[in-house]
């Protein structure tokens, strides 16, 4: 089996919008990871970075791609800066169920944070 078809998940959400089987608008696409708005974002703007394969969470995402994900979010980040005035943001990974995780495959939130959302229970 291709190392492709081995870190895909047939059932798995992120798996299927990477696929191209769920049509989502992609806002920036790299070698290894593309970027999605959340469909129910916490904050205003709020995009998550997700591999292209189909790693479960930090621990099972190769370390070599650790730079890339962060430059991805990095510029997803600078831009929401620039177009969205967001004054900041968080990064936040949740990995295992218990920590919050409900998608099953490693993912990066990008929160942009405004001097308005303090009110909406984040930290
Ligand atoms: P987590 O709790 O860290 O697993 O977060 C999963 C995130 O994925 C949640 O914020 C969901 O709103 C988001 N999400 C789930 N399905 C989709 C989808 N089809 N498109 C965009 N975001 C999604
Ligand atoms: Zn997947």
């Amino acid at each position: 089996m291709k190392e492709k078809e081995e870190k895909q998940n047939k059932d798995c959400i992120f798996c299927k919008i990477a696929r191209g089987e769920i049509k989502v608008e992609k806002i920036l696409e790299t070698e290894n990871f593309f970027a999605i708005k959340d469909l129910h974002p916490k904050t205003r703007g709020h995009v998550l970075v997700i591999p292209k394969k189909h790693f479960l969470n930090l621990l099972d995402l190769p370390s070599s791609l650790y730079g890339e994900m962060l430059e991805t979010a990095k510029e997803i980040a600078l831009n929401l800066m620039k177009q969205e005035n967001s004054e900041g943001f968080n990064l936040i990974m949740n990995n295992f169920e218990v920590a919050g995780q409900k998608v099953m495959h490693a993912h990066l939130h990008i929160l942009p944070r405004y001097d308005d959302n303090v009110e909406m229970g984040l930290p």
